[in-house]
């Protein structure tokens, strides 16, 4: 006997999780076909929902016994969410799955068949298509991708999603990462294991919206870049050493100028842009600064990454 759990993180998803729990069901029977003795659980993470999710989850939990749930006291987000369910969650095996059926539940087998038949220690799912997104979203998100594997030490892959099974092993190790500023495909790359990646073409989510604004995103890859990497500051003390030559070019430059010319009223302009050059990289940097400082305030504050208000 081994058992499966299964993490379903769930913000305002009531349309969303019925199909989700249906189709996890024909699921089940396909999965138990290939491999026997392998048990379910499933733990609903709702995070903070405002509509009739939470009583949804109630009604699954009254047929179903392996249905668990966890509801938040506030929207935490997807990744306090996450953090939540991987504490819960008692299975040997884990995986992380959306409520919106955007994570085929059909690649579930092959994923576990990666790491008990292949020895992978965890089974990663990318999308090789962004089909039914906005051009402008997929284009940053590349961009982002992009960026990141030039900045970060840890690997960003290009359209990964955080529909990933894994060994017990690496749910410990992923919850020895307490950090209040998650960014769980980052937290994924970080703790390393043998990883098999498996491709598939992109779902649009079965009912519901999503929960992402085009600055909600953004704003989600410059928590990415300040949790996993330092090149803004590296970038920083470069600017300031450029900038630092450039003045002495400059002062030996208006200095020989006054010598052999004399000239002393003139000027202006070109003290102006200089002074509001430096006022600009200052403030950019400082600024920069700033928001590792920022980050840092907040994790040695401490505070815990969600409140849980009831749990069965
Ligand atoms: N989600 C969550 N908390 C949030 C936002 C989203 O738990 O604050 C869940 C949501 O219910 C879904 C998953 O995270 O199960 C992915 O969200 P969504 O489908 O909106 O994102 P997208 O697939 O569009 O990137
Ligand atoms: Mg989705």
């Amino acid at each position: 006997m081994s058992l499966l759990s299964v993490i379903v993180p769930c913000f305002n998803e009531e349309a969303a999780i019925p199909f989700f729990y249906d189709a996890m069901q024909k699921t089940a029977d396909d999965f138990a076909s290939r491999f026997p003795g392998v048990e379910f659980e499933y733990i609903f993470v709702d995070d903070g929902s405002t509509d009739r999710t939470m009583e949804v989850i109630k009604d699954l939990r009254q047929k179903d016994k392996r249905v668990h749930y966890l509801s938040f006291s506030r929207n935490f987000g997807k990744e306090a969410a996450l953090y939540a369910g991987f504490l819960k969650a008692a299975g040997d095996h884990v995986v992380c799955m959306d409520a919106d059926l955007q994570d085929p539940p059909e690649l579930l087998a092959d994923m576990y068949g990666a790491i008990v038949n292949e020895g992978y220690d965890s089974a990663a799912t990318r999308r090789v298509t962004r089909k039914g997104e906005p051009k402008i979203r997929s284009f940053f998100a590349r961009c982002f991708y992009k960026l990141m594997n030039r900045i970060s030490d840890v690997e960003f892959v290009d359209g990964a999603r955080d529909y990933r099974i894994m060994t017990r092993k690496m749910v410990d190790a992923i919850l020895k990462l307490g950090e209040n500023n998650r960014f769980t495909k980052g937290i994924y790359s970080w703790v390393g294991f043998k990883t098999k990646w498996i491709e598939f073409e992109n779902v649009e989510r079965v009912a519901g919206e999503t929960k992402w604004s085009f600055f909600g995103l953004l704003r989600y890859s410059f928590e990415a870049i300040l949790g996993f990497s330092t090149a803004p500051l590296s970038f920083v003390i470069s600017l300031g050493f450029i900038v630092t030559a450039m003045a002495f070019i400059l002062i030996i430059f208006v200095v020989i100028r006054t010598l052999l010319f004399g000239d002393p009223t003139n000027g202006w302009p070109s003290m102006i842009c200089i002074v509001v050059f430096f006022a600009g990289t200052q403030l950019m940097c400082t600024g920069i600064v700033g928001a590792y400082l920022g980050k840092t305030y907040l994790e040695t504050k401490n505070r815990p990454i969600f409140i849980a208000r009831e749990e069965e």
